[in-house]
């Protein structure tokens, strides 16, 4: 029964794109090499082609000759309850979204997004680990997922702003930015908060926290339910609107700003608002200022501790580098060299493989 509901949803959301995006898998297994699941075990169940094995499994049965053909001949068995629980676990407990693997895809295919229809079939079944579920009812009863409502929120940030001394501009009408923390964040990581808010500020934005959009956590997403997905973002958005801000600063992991760059809320006619993520908007920032200048106004404390290790690079060869040499430095970035190294090191393995096994 719960299968069936899982394969009808594959089949529902295999269009174009997803179709062809699933014939264009090589099985070269370069997304394995990106996966920090799969790094950190493993495991071969861990790599994100075999994520997205059911959908894969489902498409050719249903759409395909050569699928067809290998259930008739029982080369292929139909997909079983048995299969859809076990990879419920490993679609829902090994995977963050993060849609790393994509980048190092040969053939560009989106693995994150296709995972995310995977999440979409077992979540119409009702097949969701339970704490995931608990905390998704908890985010639609009380805003977070972590029990952050009106009252502990604000107390949060009164909190911070003493301890930390630092200004913390709360529902400013008419502000340029409006930063959404995640409940993580305001329960365990105040640091981040202060270090955000601190940047900011040096940094002469005109910015504001919302007490009404105060979570950019969405377990919806990660559950993969649409409404409840919709229903979460439109707290954010709603908050944007009510403040009249241009644009929203996410913060914390990448999935946050995936999530709301989301198409289906900007469907219903609302004025469109930027989403970015904090790193990036400070690295943004960085460029265009300049160095000597910004380490001048934030004199008394040493604003590179609260960059992110990947600014605190970008940030000091900047401040080095000063007014006179102005230019971006050449040669590959950081993630293009992992990339190369990636599949050298796959190339390598493969080309040692057929070596050996020729020898023999
Ligand atoms: S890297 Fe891309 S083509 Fe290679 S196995 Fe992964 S999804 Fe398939
Ligand atoms: S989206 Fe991230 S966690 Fe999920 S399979 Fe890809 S690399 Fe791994």
């Amino acid at each position: 029964m719960e299968t069936n509901v899982v394969i009808n949803t594959f089949v529902k959301e295999t269009g174009g794109s997803v179709a062809s995006q699933l014939e264009a898998c090589t099985r070269c297994g370069m997304c394995a090499e990106a996966c920090h699941f799969y790094q950190a075990t493993g495991n071969p169940e861990y790599a994100p082609v075999w994520k997205i094995e059911l959908l894969k499994r489902a498409y050719e049965q249903r759409f395909t000759l050569i699928g067809k053909m290998k259930l008739a001949l029982g080369i292929d068995k139909r997909i079983t309850d048995e299969e859809i629980s076990h990879f419920s676990q490993i679609v829902y407990e090994a995977c963050t979204m993060c849609n790393k693997c994509s980048m190092v895809c040969p053939m560009g295919i989106q693995i994150g997004p296709l995972i995310h229809e995977v999440r979409a079939g077992f979540s119409d079944a009702g097949i969701v680990p339970a704490d995931l579920m608990a905390a998704v009812n908890k985010q639609v009863e009380e805003g977070s997922p972590l029990g952050v409502t009106d009252d502990v929120y604000e107390s949060r940030m009164e909190w911070v702003a003493d301890e930390w001394e630092v200004d913390l501009p709360m529902d400013v009408k008419g502000a340029d930015t409006l930063v959404v923390f995640s409940s993580i964040e305001v329960m365990k990581f105040p640091e981040n908060i202060a270090a955000i808010a601190k940047i900011l500020n040096t940094a002469g934005e005109k910015w504001t926290l919302s007490t009404h959009a105060r979570e950019v956590v969405n377990f919806g997403f990660y559950e993969g339910n649409a409404e409840r997905t919709k229903m979460f973002l439109k707290r954010v958005f709603d908050g944007a609107v009510e403040l009249g801000v241009k644009k929203i600063v996410v913060t914390e992991c990448g999935s946050r700003l995936r999530c709301l760059a989301l198409d289906f809320l900007q469907s219903d006619g609302r004025p469109r608002r930027d989403r970015d993520h904090s790193h990036r908007w400070a690295d943004r920032r960085i460029s265009q200022s300049r160095p000597h200048q910004v380490k001048r106004r934030c004199a008394g404390w040493e604003w590179n501790h609260y960059l992110p290790r990947c600014l605190q690079d970008s940030a000091q060869r900047r401040s080095h580098q000063g007014t006179q040499n102005r230019t971006e430095p050449s040669g590959p970035t950081r993630l293009q060299r992992n990339v190369t190294q990636s599949r050298r090191s796959n190339l390598l393995r493969r080309w040692r493989r057929r070596h050996c096994h020729q020898r023999s």
